[in-house]
């Protein structure tokens, strides 16, 4: 193959890989440059997939431990074997990331091993040098597409060490269950891996400087999922601003603003994500980043560089890997046909804790912020057969729509698996329902379904079952 490409992508993470599949789908010859030797980017190899293979296996240790005798099943000796979770969880990576190397060669899409930066702006498009490999090797691409993702954000004061203070990535791993684990953040990582360090025995502290867990999401999600966690043994503790961690001696001390000093054996930091560009050489063609590190791009995703894209973490918006795909799908399918779209209003946000919870449009906070009047219904999962079946009663749906139009605004779940039945709501607001278009659809008995059915009943005070 020569070195001149219609488009050449930067990462293969699930923006990067999915819209270099997409581009050779289209046509268009393509390469994808990933420095890591492993695809798939964050979400495979230290995100989405390793977490969710933790917490799923957590869950099943608490199950045995402490739920089954609910069931009449009688379970003796429960005991956990840490090193076969952490290999399950390193066998479902492998082979998730093996399959990603699968798909690029069976698209055709050339997979090209190193570190990509930007050399400079010519005739044939950007030039690409790719470093770090077996040997430095140059590439054109007539477009880019840059999806270079995120890394993990620090806290002024908080001196990283492998061993004892660290981020996600770290807490995937650590080799035995700390006894203190102290989590800086109550955002989506503190919550869950904090739920899975505490599900396998760690007493487990999480700080968090807002007033309540998860302070992005609807008020009336965060105040329940506070009151279950805490119900859970979680120790959460709010309004406070973590100035300071370091190792001393075995373990570590966590400093924050009126508090005494917190020991513990490890902290794990969970105060965000920050784009990455490092040694991109953005510079080189006229890109600069915001004030929070992002690429600035337009409403096609093009960078102040025509014919460079940019996707993903990387970019404004949700940190999510099911935008970042979409992003790069909307990208692809721009350069291959002329046209591509992403509807940010219906974009899912699932957090994987034990009960979950899933958001999408707005919150309630958002639209009073926004002066848009609207009206809401609620419906408890305690008043749902399928629900009491399963014995995981706790939560609600909450639906908001508009207050003239009733067309549906956001919808805000926590309870049982409701990380799938939020594509309910996402599928309606992406065909513009209204509440009573869901209400009216005949929802089948007896599912957990039926409670956003008569959650959005409720909007209207038609709720049957409450
Ligand atoms: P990334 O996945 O970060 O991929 C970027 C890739 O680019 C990386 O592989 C990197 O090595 C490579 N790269 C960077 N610079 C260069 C360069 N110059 N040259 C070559 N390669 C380069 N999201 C969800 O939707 N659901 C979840 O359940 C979820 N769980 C998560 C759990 C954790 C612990 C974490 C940390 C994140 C989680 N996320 C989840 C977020 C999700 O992982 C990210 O939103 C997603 O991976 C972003 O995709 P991306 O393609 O933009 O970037
Ligand atoms: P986050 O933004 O979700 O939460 C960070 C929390 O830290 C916030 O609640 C913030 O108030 C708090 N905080 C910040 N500074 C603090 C301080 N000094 N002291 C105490 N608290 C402080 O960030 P995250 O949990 O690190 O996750 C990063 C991103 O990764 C998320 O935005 C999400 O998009 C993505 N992610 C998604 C999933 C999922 O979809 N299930 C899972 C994990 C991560």
């Amino acid at each position: 193959m020569s070195d001149a490409y219609d488009v050449v992508v930067i990462g293969a993470g699930p923006g990067g890989y999915v819209a270099a599949i997409r581009c050779a789908q289209l046509g268009l010859k393509t390469a994808c440059i990933e420095r890591e030797s492993a695809l798939g980017g964050t979400c495979l190899r230290v995100g989405c997939i390793p977490s969710k293979a933790l917490l799923e296996s957590s869950e099943r240790y608490v199950q045995a431990q402490k739920h089954l005798k609910e069931h009449g099943v009688k379970v003796k000796g429960v005991s956990l074997d840490l090193p076969t979770m952490l290999a399950r969880k390193e066998k479902i990576v492998k082979g998730l990331t093996e399959g990603v190397a699968h798909l690029l060669k069976k698209n055709g899409v050339e997979r090209i091993e190193g570190h990509g930066s930007f050399k400079a702006k010519s005739d044939d498009g950007y030039t690409i040098e790719i470093s770090g490999s077996k040997e430095m090797k140059t590439i054109t691409g007539r477009h880019v597409i840059v999806a270079t993702g995120s890394t993990v954000a620090d806290l002024p004061g908080v001196e990283r060490s492998a061993d004892k203070i660290g981020g996600s990535t770290e807490a995937l791993s650590y080799p035995e269950v700390p006894g203190h684990l102290v989590v800086i953040g109550a955002g989506v990582i503190g919550l869950e891996l904090g739920s899975v360090w505490a599900r396998l025995g760690a007493q487990v502290t999480v700080l968090e400087y807002a007033d309540r867990c998860l302070p992005m999401m609807d008020s009336a999600i965060g105040k329940e999922a506070t009151k279950i966690f805490k119900r859970q043994g979680l120790t959460l503790k709010f309004g406070v601003r973590v100035t300071g961690a370091r190792v001393e001696g075995d373990g570590c001390i966590v400093e924050a603003e009126g508090q005494d000093p917190i020991a513990c054996d490890r902290v794990l930091v969970a105060v965000g994500r920050r784009p990455f560009t490092d040694n991109l050489g953005l510079e080189s063609v006229g890109i600069e980043i915001d004030e929070r590190g992002r690429i600035p791009v337009n409403e096609h995703l093009e960078t102040a560089a025509s014919g460079v894209f940019a996707i993903g973490d990387v970019v404004q918006g949700a940190m999510l890997a099911h935008k970042a795909e979409e992003e790069g799908i909307a990208v692809a399918e721009r350069l291959g046909t002329g046209w591509g779209h992403v509807d940010y209003d219906a974009i899912p946000n699932v957090i994987y804790t034990d009960p979950e919870i899933a958001t999408v449009g707005r919150s309630s906070e958002e639209l009073e912020a926004a002066g848009v009047p609207f009206k809401s219904g609620s419906f408890p999962f305690r008043a749902n057969g399928r629900a009491r079946a399963l014995g995981q009663v706790d939560g609600l749906v909450r639906v908001l729509a508009h207050a003239e139009t009733d067309r549906v605004l956001g919808v805000h779940m926590i309870g049982p698996r409701v990380g799938e039945l939020i594509i309910e709501a996402s599928m309606a607001m992406s065909f513009g329902a209204s509440s009573e278009d869901i209400a009216r659809v005949c929802h089948a008995h007896p599912t957990l379904h039926e409670v956003v059915k008569e959650a959005a009943l409720a909007v209207d005070g038609r709720a049957i079952h409450s």
